[in-house]
């Protein structure tokens, strides 16, 4: 059921099975509609709502609902999008953090303001881009960042946050970390501005881009020509939420010391490996994790997704604990054959 008091949409006793793309099941007491700043502002001083804990919701993606949210829901829908610049070196586009973070690529696209085309097809949100840093394809939201909007959810004042503010790390962010600094909960993005640089130059060298190139011959494709490939090699790889849920990587691919990646290599030669410019590596969390036997396997109706063990997905009616219990086992089986302890990407909640 949906009321609007002084102007604020608020629905009780809200599904939220169709807002999260694991399609698991809870209920939100209070769900609140949030179109704007003085929103945020009109939640934190009405009477029932302001005093209590709060949940900032987007399009629910990369979340895992193990449990009724004790928290009013802050259901982001602040839209727009426009040019606000155009730099000698950068067109800069600002979007409300509600807008649907693949539409934005595929406008920005057609307008001929090219740069995002390697980030085609994230689900979720724009407000939800800076939270954990986003990437792929050798991208990351980072990478054409400008600036953000937030409002806090203590005090209701807005500020206007940097990259250097905001703490981009591989995906990770001040809006990801608790305690001293962290803003994690403490505030709702409204708007961000992207940098999209002049001139465009392609982001390539990453494998499944390399063999596209050389598949077709293609050696200097246009932003259009990667937005393409990106689209058709990510549909290629993952479940359609819609059709089978899941919130994408459900584990971080770990870093570890040269020499934990010797040691590793000691215990299996094959391992997939990436050397990252400060002398550390990355090891392919999903290679782990099929090393360890669990593709297609599952536990209850949650399961390890066939083409693709780094993804967890509801195999049909999955709960939250379902899938905690399964990434556990995963956790567990991992560290004791590799002494690799995997990290979560999703909030757990
Ligand atoms: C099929 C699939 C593929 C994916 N592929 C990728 C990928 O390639 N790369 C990648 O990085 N991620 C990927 N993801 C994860 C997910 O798409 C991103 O993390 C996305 O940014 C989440 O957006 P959302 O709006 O759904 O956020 P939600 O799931 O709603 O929220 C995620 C977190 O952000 C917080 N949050 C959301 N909006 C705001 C806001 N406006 N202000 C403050 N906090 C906020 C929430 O409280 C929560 O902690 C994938 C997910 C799926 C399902």
């Amino acid at each position: 059921m949906s009321t609007a008091t002084s102007a604020l949409a608020i629905d009780r006793a809200a599904n939220l099975r169709a807002l999260n793309s694991f399609g698991l099941p809870a209920v939100a007491h209070t769900l609140v509609h949030v179109r704007s700043d003085a929103d945020v502002r009109r939640v934190l001083d009405h009477a029932e709502l302001g005093r209590a804990p709060k949940l900032v919701l987007g399009g629910g993606s990369n979340l895992v609902l193990t449990r009724d949210p004790d928290e009013v829901v802050l259901r982001v829908e602040v839209l727009g999008k426009r040019l606000i610049a155009e730099r000698p070196e950068a067109w800069i586009v600002e979007a409300g953090a509600g807008e649907n973070w693949h539409e934005l690529v595929a406008w920005t696209l057609e307008q001929g303001w090219p740069g995002l085309e390697n980030l085609a097809l994230i689900p979720g949100t724009v407000g939800a881009a800076p939270v954990q840093n986003i990437g792929a394809y050798g991208l990351e939201m980072a990478d054409r960042f400008e600036s953000l909007d937030a409002v806090s959810l203590v005090t209701g004042r807005v500020v206007t946050l940097d990259a250097r503010a905001c703490a981009f790390a591989y995906r990770d962010s001040v809006f990801k970390r608790s305690g001293y600094g962290g803003l994690a909960g403490k505030c709702l993005i409204t708007r961000v501005r992207l940098r999209l640089p002049k001139p465009w130059q392609p982001v390539l060298g990453y494998l499944d881009i390399e063999r596209r190139m050389a598949e077709t011959g293609q050696r200097t494709p246009d932003a259009r020509t990667l937005f393409d490939w990106v689209c058709a090699i990510r549909r290629a790889k993952l479940p359609d939420p819609a059709q089978i849920g899941n919130a994408g990587s459900f584990f971080k691919n770990p870093v570890v010391s040269a020499e934990q990646c010797r040691d590793i290599i000691g215990r299996d030669p094959h391992i997939v490996h990436y050397a990252l410019p400060d002398g550390r590596f990355k090891l392919a969390a999903g290679w782990l994790i099929e090393a360890c036997g669990w593709r297609g396997k599952r536990i209850g109706q949650a399961g390890v997704y066939e083409r693709q063990a780094l993804v967890l997905v509801n195999c049909g009616g999955a709960t939250g604990a379902e899938v905690v219990t399964l990434a556990r086992a995963i956790q567990e089986s991992v560290y004791g054959r590799f002494g690799i302890r995997l990290e979560p990407e999703p909030l757990l909640l």
